[in-house]
């Protein structure tokens, strides 16, 4: 019998797929994993929700549809096996560590009998991609081989020569422009929401000790609402996707990104369709440029791919690794939006208002501030998790503690730090900020800029022989020549007696 989780909310995949006309299926909608911690309102709403409408669609194609809720998935399986002791479920595998001992544990406990399969929510297999990884005589922890090899693979834009489309493998040099003032973003595509997901809603507000605003739900729940979404952005925001992809706008939270992530991780989407749909508007159409077919299609089959093969190879130390012995707290205002910093205040607006913000406004304003801040890693990947609704473990440990936050080094070449120059050529925070951008000390300079060489300045023993940091390293010499260092850490000390008392 077909056990679905909560992230595997398509019918053409896994047990499902496979299951007889009318079968039994097993949903368990678990709550106790909502109020371990503050998960945003509208990552809850989108998981429960998701999963109510999975089922009713479900028994109107007419399976029976076992939907139990409990506290947790120890109970929900307890139940479901009293009812059907003779059932053996069917599951395909979580990329959650140690999801699959778990539930075996769970269903054992519960005198049951458990098949765990291949999840088929992915592009690739974690028998083709371990067979490579073990073969290849690159390194399997490099994005950028891992992502040719899959390109290669799949023959995602490759030519009949087996050569990259346009003759290069990426066009990450195209996806950084950022917009003229005339330039509008396309529409958003937004569901109509039924009474459904606004009773969820309602209900995830009165039940959970939610964060984040409560008003405005943007994202499918429906794979019905998944595809028009996915063909609203194909067809009106894909050519603008690509050259303004890193660019950060004030008061523009979606600039012409896809928003699809929180449906292909749902399940609502598979990837491969997505894929599929964007190659082919780039074969036929003359409105989509190269790089944004392939920025793209690059997170698709490279990136998020990627993340999963290196949380699978790297847990479970990943989720505590701690390389540069950051050791503060993450600061309040990542909860409250509470701070004169702009680039920040409005991006953790952004998260309060939908919990999502676009990829460079996770790495180089939120993720940027905390390393250099010296946030323990583990600390803002658990803020990530509850925040953002297209978050999960498998997503955010690698992504946020390794690519974010440098704290292992598994796949990350460098830390990704910067000054206020990168969010000031990327975005239109800075003009409107209470911080100067192009001070490093004395009120009101801009935070990051001391915290930046600070940063450089404290972690020099691991960093300097970094051959990808000598420029930067060759400032930090004249600055600790000449005696600026010492101001710039007065300027951090006062950055942090701040911080305590909630002014920065
Ligand atoms: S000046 Fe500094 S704090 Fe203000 S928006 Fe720019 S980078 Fe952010």
């Amino acid at each position: 019998m077909p056990w679905i989780l909560g992230t595997q909310l398509h019918p053409d995949a896994g047990p499902l797929a496979r299951a007889p006309d009318g079968s039994r299926v097993l949903l368990i909608e678990a709550h106790d994993f909502a109020r371990r911690k503050p998960y945003h309102h509208d990552k809850l709403t989108l998981v429960f929700s998701g999963m109510r409408h999975f089922r009713d669609e479900l028994r109107e194609q007419g399976y029976t549809v076992e939907y139990i809720k409990a506290d947790t998935f120890g109970d929900g399986l307890a139940t479901y096996f009293e009812r059907y002791p003779d059932d053996e479920l069917v599951v395909m595998r979580s990329p959650s560590h140690r999801s699959a001992d778990r539930f075996r544990e769970l269903v054992e406990e519960a005198d049951g009998r458990l098949d765990i399969v291949q999840n088929e929510l992915f592009v690739g297999t974690r028998k083709a991609i371990d067979q490579w990884a073990n073969e290849t005589d690159k390194d399997p922890f490099r994005h950028e081989t891992f992502y040719r090899w899959m390109r290669t693979q799949t023959g995602v834009l490759m030519t009949d020569d087996g050569d990259p489309e346009g003759g290069e493998w990426n066009y990450d040099d195209d996806n950084q422009e950022f917009p003229p003032a005339s330039w509008e973003s396309p529409p958003v595509a937004v569901p109509e929401h039924d009474e459904l997901t606004a009773q969820t809603s309602r209900w995830v507000a009165d039940e959970f000790d939610v964060w984040g605003e409560t008003d405005e739900f943007v994202w499918p729940v429906t794979r019905a609402q998944a595809q028009a979404k996915l063909d609203h952005f194909v067809e009106t925001r894909l050519p603008e996707f690509g050259p303004y992809q890193d660019a950060m706008r004030s008061d523009d939270w979606a600039m012409a990104h896809a928003l699809l992530g929180s449906s292909v991780n749902l399940g609502l989407l598979h990837p491969w369709e997505v894929v599929q749909q964007i190659e082919q508007a780039y074969d036929e159409r003359d409105d989509v440029p190269l790089n944004s077919a392939e920025g793209v299609l690059r997170q698709l089959i490279g990136w998020r791919e990627f993340m999963r093969h290196v949380y699978r190879h790297s847990m479970p130390d990943l989720s505590s690794a701690n390389q540069l012995d950051a050791d503060h707290d993450l600061p309040e205002f990542y909860w409250s939006g509470e701070t004169n910093m702009e680039c920040l205040r409005q991006t953790v607006e952004d998260v309060e208002q939908r919990g999502y913000s676009h990829h460079i406004q996770r790495l180089m304003v939120l993720a940027n501030f905390a390393t250099l801040w010296g946030v323990e890693p583990a600390q803002l990947n658990e803020w990530f998790h509850a925040t953002y609704v297209d978050a999960y473990h498998w997503v955010t440990t690698p992504n946020v503690v390794e690519m974010g936050q440098y704290a292992d080094g598994v796949f990350a070449s460098k830390p990704y730090v910067s000054s206020a120059n990168y969010i000031d050529k990327m975005s239109d925070y800075c003009g409107d900020c209470y911080y100067y951008k192009t001070k490093d000390t004395g009120e009101k300079a801009c935070p990051f800029n001391a915290l930046y060489w600070d940063f450089l300045d404290r972690n020099e023993d691991q960093l300097r022989s970094n051959h990808r940091m000598g420029l930067m390293y060759s400032h930090v010499d004249s600055k600790q020549d000449s005696g600026a260092i010492d101001e710039i850490k007065d300027r951090v000390a006062t950055l942090r007696e701040k911080a305590e008392y909630g002014e920065l």
